[in-house]
């Protein structure tokens, strides 16, 4: 039996108001039943983390940003420094979404940087890897995983992986409506956690490992039940109360 305990993570991306994700929060943290729910995270945009923070606070609700800066301070103006995500309590940071890696050009070694500044600020990276959908038809899935996790490896070292997430979100997943069969999910789960293995047992064992890319209220459920995935990271249906908390329930 895995004592990995199911998390479900919600990646707003650049959407809502201060009114509509005060509500949405509200709505969230009411349908959440103590008993057995798996562990949840929020990533708002970062203007709202500190409004979340202080929502959050009477919840059992983690909060996580979306992204952050891996330099510390200084001139870099629209940046936002790891120690600014900690001054508001916050607990997670998503690195290397594949829209940072498409549309902001952040390549392997900057994800690995920015992974170690989360940590080295006490926060707990959610590293996020996958492969584009010609990598995949041209066979290249496994190959491009291994190097974006071997990137972090090199510069983190395998220890670091005992206080981390990571989120395996297949590109062409991602927003589309299109999910990976349970069966393409868990064969990369398998292989990522195989691949951590290499290195240390014990931290390929215990390590989370969420499936990302059009996860949905009617397919959670079969996808949280594989041996290797250990929860879900959710962009658009985590936008909307209802679909985020059914899901949330069929992790239970
Ligand atoms: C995401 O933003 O990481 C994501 C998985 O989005 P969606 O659930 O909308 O595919």
């Amino acid at each position: 039996m895995s004592k990995r305990r199911t998390l479900v993570s919600a990646n707003w991306k650049m959407n809502g108001s201060l009114d509509s994700i005060r509500q949405l929060v509200r709505a969230i943290s009411q349908g959440m039943t103590q008993e057995t729910e798996p562990e949840v995270i929020i990533c708002p945009p970062s203007v709202y983390i500190s409004e979340l923070a202080e929502i959050l606070k009477k919840t059992d609700i983690g909060l996580g940003a979306q992204n952050v800066s891996h330099l510390e301070c200084g001139a870099h103006t629209g940046e936002v420094a790891p120690t600014m995500l900690k001054d508001f309590a916050c607990k997670y940071v998503i690195v290397g979404h594949s829209e940072r890696r498409m549309f902001y050009s952040e390549n392997d070694s900057r994800i690995a940087e920015k992974f170690v500044a989360v940590q080295a600020n006490g926060m707990i990276p959610i590293l996020c890897v996958g492969e584009l959908l010609e990598e995949r038809e041209s066979d290249c899935t496994k190959e491009v995983i291994s190097r974006q996790l071997d990137a972090v490896i090199e510069l983190a070292g395998i220890m670091a992986f005992k206080e981390a997430i990571i989120a395996y979100e297949p590109v062409w997943a991602i927003g589309t409506g299109k999910t990976a069969i349970p069966e393409q999910a868990q064969e990369i789960h398998e292989f990522i956690r195989s691949r951590l293995a290499r290195h240390d047992h014990e931290i390929a064992d215990g390590i989370r490992i969420l499936y990302g890319g059009s996860v949905k209220a009617d397919n959670a459920k079969q996808l949280f039940e594989l041996a290797d995935i250990d929860g879900g990271l959710i962009g658009g249906a985590s936008l909307v109360a209802d679909d985020f908390l059914t899901i949330c329930h069929s992790a239970r």
